[in-house]
Parts: structure tokens; C-alpha cells; sequence
């Protein structure tokens, strides 16, 4: 197939930058589509720390930074609050460390306007006694945690619900430019191998640390630099509040809970490109040593997986690591090299998203000529019923108090039953994405507890036979894939309990079930 679409406005990209533009621009009443040559937050947006920054961390170096986080943590928290925990954070400095930065801090986050507030080494370690003991001076900040999945999908169901389109698996591979314009842009669907034209008005670059190389396919470049993070999952949830440690941001100084278990992070590696990168085994032992200064037991903690993520860095190509650029976002109206119609907005943070997208909303309402003001800053984001399984801990919740009679639990760790598995897949159609373990994997909490998939892939597998969406081989296929997903992560952390758990799920999937190849 090969016929021509046309959309005012075709954003590529569906990270949270990409789908929080969509509800932008769908609530002032401009029609869109999003392309994502995956699934929904298959870039940075799905392999971040989950922290909604108060500014706190960016106060001393990069003051505009901390400012837009604080503003946007205040508002959402107002906006988006279904997908925040109000956790607060606490910044903790530890035995040896320099109290002239703790004062600095305290003084900057004071000039910035953020409300911070000290606290005696005792009171920190009755909040948090998983400290160690060695804590200098500590500060309350208002730092939360943000679940990026529910914030991702309830900004995508409130878009579609006021006319935006997602197409899913369907990167865009070449852009006709013509007379000054992006004219056609051509899709392949990696599904089905389909081609699609769509003739939009305006194009939007939201492809995070793929911008340049979306910006090379108009004919033009974007100096980016890649900068590789690494985070490590506990198995416990081990404070309540978010923890840094109170020093120049550095290599594995914070600590994020979510729901059940806790996050430590995070790396920052320069890396030549984007694609196929791994969470190390040499990264996480870097994380738990860092950590441990900090919480001494973290050093026997049974660790489930770890993950990465690519931060979209613009520019400053001779930088020496990622950490010395800015992480304000870039908003760039390439007019000004010829193409009338292109837009890109990358770098940032999760915590700015919603900035990102009404910058770039009223950019591309002047180009319209279309006038009409944003409203995501006072209108709150809807909840929507399938979004609520991706947020840590909801599950467990939901599972005591409203269980119907017949629901069955299919994923024990996370507790995720039968009715919000039928609930996700019938959502899939709509977004163009195939029925299978990896979708519901980014909609839910399946896979992601101590089990890592083991038990409630082959459940829910089943139950998709059951219910007939799988037919023939696909169910072992997806299976699979699934598993040698989750083995991306857990091969970094492969000790103790987690390699005990390894063992027994070798012995399950390939014993079993005859499936050498999901643990290659
Ligand atoms: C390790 C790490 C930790 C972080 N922690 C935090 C944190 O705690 N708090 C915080 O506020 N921020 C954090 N961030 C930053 C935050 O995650 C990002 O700023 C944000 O997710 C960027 O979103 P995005 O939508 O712009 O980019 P992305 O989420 O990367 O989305 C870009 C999308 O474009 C798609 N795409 C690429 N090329 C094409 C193409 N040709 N056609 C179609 N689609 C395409 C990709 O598949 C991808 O889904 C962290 C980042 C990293 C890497």
C-alpha cells in the first residue's frame, strides 16, 4: 500500500515529548498524527529515573534548568497528579564531603525560590533509617517520583480522544523536501512492510536523541551528543523519599522509589550513537558502590535488573561527558536554514515535558496562523482505565478492594490481573500495535517484578490463546522476544538471589518448555 495521508501538523517521535505535544496541540484544536518507529516510549522517556525534579539537583550550575523544573514540578503535581507520588527528596551530605557546598546550596536553592528545608542528622535518619550514619547535613526538597508510562499514555488517550493520531512501529525513512518545504514524508510500517506517504503542513522533530538524525533525512545537521545512563533496580523499596547525595551532580548519587521496589542512578557515558546500548555489569557495580556511601545495606541487596537510557544532548560536541551540558531543551525553527516547515524540540527533561510541548504548540499555532492559547496548564490530564496499570504498587491496590469474582491474577510479583490485560489489548488497535507480551509489558507492570517474566509470560500467553489473540506459532514467538528482553536486564546483575533465579528460569523456559534461544 502506498497511498497519501494528509495532517496539519506530523509529529515524529512518541516519547513524552512527542505525545504531550499531541494533547497540546489536539486541545487547542489542531489536528495531528505522532509516528514512532516503535512502541510509545521505546526512547529515553521509557529509560529514565522516574524523578520529578524540584530544580534542586540543577540550582548551582545551571539556574534557568532549575527553574523550569521547579515551576513544572508545582504544576503537575497539580496537573498530572495520577501519575506523581509526592515523595518529597531529601539531599544528604555525607562524611568527607565539602559543607561549603551544602551552604552554597542552601543559599542558591533560597535566591531560586525553592522551598527546601534543613534538617539535624538525627531528624534525617528517623525519616530514612536506611541511611548511613556518617550524614553530615541533610535538606527536605520537594522532589517526587513520576510513573513516565501512565504520564506518556494518559497524555496520548486525552489527545486521541480530542482527534490526534498514533501510528505506531512506522519510522519515517526519507522527507521530500521542495521549494523550501517538507512536502512528503515516507513511512514504513516494520509490521506489516507497508509504505505510507503523509503530506503534512508542519512537520514536528520530536525524536529525542534521534533529532539529528531525523534533521539529516530533511538535508540538514544537528549536532547531538549521546549521553548513555545507567540504572539498577532493588528489590525492596528501600526509602520513602527520593535520596541524593548533596554534591556536584556525579555518577550513581540518587536514589528514586518506585511503588515496591527502589532505582539507583543514574551513569553518564558519552557513547557514539544511540541504538543497541546495554546496562553493564561494570555499571552496576559502579552504582552500588556509589550507592552504598550513602545506604550501606545497598551493598546486599538483591538487585532484579538494570536498564539504560540515551539523554538527548544538543550540541557541544568537545564536551568530556554529558554531565557538563546543559539539560535545558532546545526548540529550533529551521526557517532560518530554508525549511519553512520543520521544527525540532529535544534535549530536556520528563520533568519539562509539558513546557516542551507548549513551546513548541505555540511555535507551530504562529505557523498556522492559528492563535488559540495552551491550556495544559490549567486543564488536568483525565485518567483513563488503562493507564493505570503501569504505576508501581497500584496493582496490589486495586487487586485487594475491587476484584471481581473470576478475575484471575496473571502476573503474581506485580499482581496484574485478567481484566487489565483484556483492558490493554483492547486498546492496542487504535495505537497500530501488534497484540503481544512486549505491548502489554509497556501498558502494565507485567514482567517487571523479581520473577522478571518467568511465570506470568507463559500465563498470559495462554490467556491470549484463550481469548484468540494469538493464533499458530505466534504465542511462542512473542514469548521469545519477551524473555530475551528481560534478560537485557537481568544479565547485568546476574549474583546471588538473581542468579538462583536465572537458573531456575532457564530450567523452566528451556526444560519445560524447549526454548533454548530465549537465553542465548
Ligand atoms: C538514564 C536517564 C535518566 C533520566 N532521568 C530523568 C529523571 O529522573 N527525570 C527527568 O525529568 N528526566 C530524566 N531523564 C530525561 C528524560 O528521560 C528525557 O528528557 C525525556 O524522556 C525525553 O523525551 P523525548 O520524548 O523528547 O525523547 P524520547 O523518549 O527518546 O522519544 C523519542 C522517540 O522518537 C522515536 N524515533 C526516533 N527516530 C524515529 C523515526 N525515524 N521515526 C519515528 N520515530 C522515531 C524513538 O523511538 C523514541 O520513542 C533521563 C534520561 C535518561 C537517559
Amino acid at each position: 500500500m502506498s497511498a497519501v495521508e494528509e495532517t496539519p501538523v506530523l509529529i515524529i517521535g512518541g516519547g513524552v515529548t512527542g505525545v504531550g505535544l499531541a494533547r497540546d496541540l489536539a486541545l487547542r484544536g489542531v489536528p495531528c498524527t505522532i509516528v514512532e518507529r516503535r512502541d510509545v516510549n521505546s526512547g529515553a522517556s521509557g529509560g529514565n529515573h522516574g524523578l520529578l525534579h524540584s530544580g534542586c539537583r540543577y540550582v548551582l550550575q545551571d539556574v534557568e534548568t532549575a527553574a523550569e523544573c521547579m515551576r513544572e514540578n508545582r504544576l503537575l503535581k497539580q496537573m498530572a497528579a495520577q501519575c506523581i507520588e509526592p515523595t518529597g527528596g531529601l539531599f544528604v551530605a555525607m562524611n568527607g564531603e565539602d559543607l561549603a557546598h551544602a551552604i552554597r546550596f542552601e543559599e542558591a536553592c533560597g535566591e531560586s525560590g525553592i522551598d527546601v528545608q534543613k534538617l539535624t542528622p538525627e531528624e534525617v535518619l528517623e525519616m530514612e533509617p536506611a541511611l548511613g550514619a556518617g550524614v553530615l547535613a541533610a535538606y527536605l526538597t520537594p522532589d517526587a517520583v513520576v510513573d513516565p508510562f501512565r504520564l506518556a499514555f494518559e497524555n496520548l488517550f486525552d489527545a486521541m480522544a480530542h482527534g490526534a493520531n498514533l501510528m505506531c512501529f512506522s519510522p519515517v525513512e526519507a522527507m521530500d523536501v521542495v521549494n523550501g518545504a517538507i512536502r512528503d514524508v515516507t513511512l514504513r510500517n516494520t509490521a506489516t512492510g507497508n509504505i505510507r506517504h503523509v503530506r503534512p503542513r508542519i512537520v514536528v522533530n520530536a525524536a529525542g536523541a534521534w533529532a539529528g538524525k531525523v534533521a539529516q533525512l530533511a538535508g540538514l545537521s544537528l549536532p547531538m551528543v549521546y549521553s548513555k545512563g545507567t540504572l539498577v533496580i532493588s528489590h525492596e523499596r528501600i526509602a520513602e523519599r527520593v535520596l541524593h547525595r548533596l554534591r556536584p551532580p556525579a555518577d550513581g548519587d540518587i536514589l528514586v522509589p518506585g511503588g515496591t521496589v527502589s532505582i539507583a542512578g543514574t551513569s553518564s557515558l558519552r557513547v557514539g550513537a544511540p541504538d543497541r546500548l546495554l546496562p553493564t555489569t561494570e555499571e552496576v557495580d559502579m552504582l552500588v558502590r556509589e550507592m552504598a556511601v550513602m545506604v550501606p545495606n545497598f551493598l546486599k541487596m538483591r538487585l532484579i535488573r538494570a536498564y539504560c537510557g540515551v539523554r538527548p544532548l544538543v550540541g557541544a560536541e568537545n564536551a568530556a561527558d554529558g554531565r557538563s551540558i546543559r539539560r535545558n531543551f532546545v526548540l529550533i525553527d529551521h526557517a532560518r536554514e530554508g525549511i519553512h516547515n520543520l521544527v525540532t524540540i529535544t534535549g530536556g527533561k520528563l520533568t519539562t515535558y509539558r513546557l516542551m510541548a507548549e513551546r513548541t504548540a505555540d511555535l507551530v499555532c504562529e505557523k498556522l496562523h492559528h492563535p488559540v492559547p495552551c491550556t495544559t496548564d490549567t486543564v488536568p490530564l483525565p485518567e483513563h482505565a488503562a493507564c493505570q496499570w503501569s504505576e508501581p504498587g497500584r496493582a496490589p491496590r486495586y487487586w485487594m478492594k475491587a476484584q471481581q469474582a473470576g478475575d484471575l491474577l496473571l502476573c503474581e510479583c506485580e499482581m496484574v490481573p485478567k481484566s487489565a490485560i483484556d483492558c490493554i489489548l483492547e486498546t492496542l488497535n487504535s495505537q497500530h500495535v501488534p497484540a503481544g507480551l512486549k505491548a502489554i509489558g509497556v501498558r502494565s507492570r507485567i514482567g517487571k517484578g523479581p520473577c522478571q517474566g518467568a511465570y506470568c509470560s507463559v500465563r498470559i500467553v495462554s490467556h491470549m490463546y484463550d481469548r484468540r489473540w494469538l493464533h499458530g506459532r505466534q504465542g511462542s514467538d512473542d514469548l521469545a522476544a519477551f524473555l530475551r528482553e528481560r534478560w537485557k536486564g537481568m544479565q547485568a546483575v546476574l549474583w546471588g538471589e538473581q542468579m538462583r533465579h536465572a537458573e531456575l528460569q532457564e530450567a523452566i523456559h528451556c526444560g519445560l518448555f524447549e526454548m533454548e534461544h530465549p537465553l542465548p
